[in-house]
């Protein structure tokens, strides 16, 4: 199955949502204003998929004053805005809706990324599609298993490691996740790898306080290999939701994030928390994922998300 087909059909709980509840997209956006039921509905049916109160007053203004043609069309539009930080927003109102504006963009700016997250979000999974993906593209990878405090995470990461040829530095379980973080990033400036991918811990059962340890694994790592981790990315599970977003901020003020990746949107009805993340955090989508296998984690792509998400066929070149 190709990627588009993999998402259309991941997003399908989303779009059922949006489409049971919006009523007639396909009506004239002025006529949608005069009569305001369509518009009422659509509001309805934008906050049922969790883009938030404040989104969704945006968007319909964005309709509102922006909007031509059919309802639906001025709708994935202004969709498409809102799924961007407003940096990017003007590079599309400059460049129009082109691929090359809408794909994010993956490149580590470094050589290390951190990555981070609450247990059970798909990190080591995460980490390991990550592994595959840049592997793939011609860069040398390796992983620190750095959840020493969930001992089946180094495990999982040694097996993951195994499978695709990738090394991995592990520590002791239950020994401290910054030494780990410490001699990985050491051992990647040593060997000159192009990726270092640093599994984190997502709860920790003794005292010790989950950001404080996070904070610490980020300045070893500097310590090791001046500047970085390069980057800093939160996975974050769509099922979660709106309480997923407030961790997330959580995570944002202790350890600033460069990018997110959001998994299982193939499990929920909620695709739309993405408008909030990006909003809310000001920070890009990195990568998106809506299913267990290798493939069902891709670069977040603004345009294509949204005409996925309406099942609108992507025009071609
Ligand atoms: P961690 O505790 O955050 O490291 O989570 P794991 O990497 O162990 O993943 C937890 C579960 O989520 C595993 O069964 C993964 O296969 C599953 N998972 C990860 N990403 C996705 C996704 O995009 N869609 C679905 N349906 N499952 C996923």
């Amino acid at each position: 199955m190709s990627w588009l087909d993999r998402l259309r059909s991941g997003l399908s709980k989303t779009r059922q949502q949006l489409s049971g509840t919006a009523g007639s997209l396909n009506e004239d956006v002025r006529e949608a204003f005069t009569r305001m039921d369509s518009i009422e509905d659509l509001e309805y049916a934008l906050i049922a998929a969790d883009v938030g109160r404040a989104a969704t007053e945006e968007i319909i203004e964005d309709i509102r004053k922006n909007g031509e043609g059919r309802l639906q069309d001025a709708l994935m539009q202004a969709l498409t805005l809102q799924l961007e930080p407003d940096a990017r927003r003007a590079q599309f109102r400059q460049l129009g809706f082109s691929p090359d504006v809408s794909r994010s963009k993956v490149d580590p700016k470094g050589h290390v990324v951190m990555v981070i997250g609450v247990n059970g979000v798909g990190k080591t999974t995460t980490i390991a599609k990550l592994g595959q993906y840049y592997m793939e593209r011609g860069q040398s990878v390796m992983f620190a298993a750095g959840d020493t405090f969930r001992a089946a995470a180094g495990t999982q990461l040694g097996v993951w490691g195994e499978r695709l040829g990738v090394p991995v530095i592990q520590g002791v379980d239950g020994g401290d996740p910054a030494a780990v973080a410490f001699d990985a990033a050491g051992a990647r400036k040593a060997r000159g790898t192009d990726l270092l991918l640093v599994d984190t811990a997502g709860r920790l059962h003794n005292k010790h306080n989950l950001m404080e340890e996070l904070k610490k694994v980020r300045r070893v790592i500097d310590k090791a290999d001046p500047g970085e981790p390069a980057e800093v990315w939160l996975v974050l599970d769509a099922v979660t939701g709106q309480n997923g977003l407030q961790q997330a901020k959580k995570f944002h003020e202790a350890t600033p994030l460069t990018g997110v990746i959001v998994t299982k949107l193939d499990g929920t009805a909620k695709g739309g928390i993405l408008v909030p993340i990006v909003r809310e955090l000001g920070v890009p989508i990195k990568f998106i994922g809506v299913g267990e296998q290798p493939g069902d984690l891709q670069p977040f792509d603004s345009r294509e998300f949204v005409r996925a998400l309406f099942d609108v066929e992507l025009p071609q070149g």
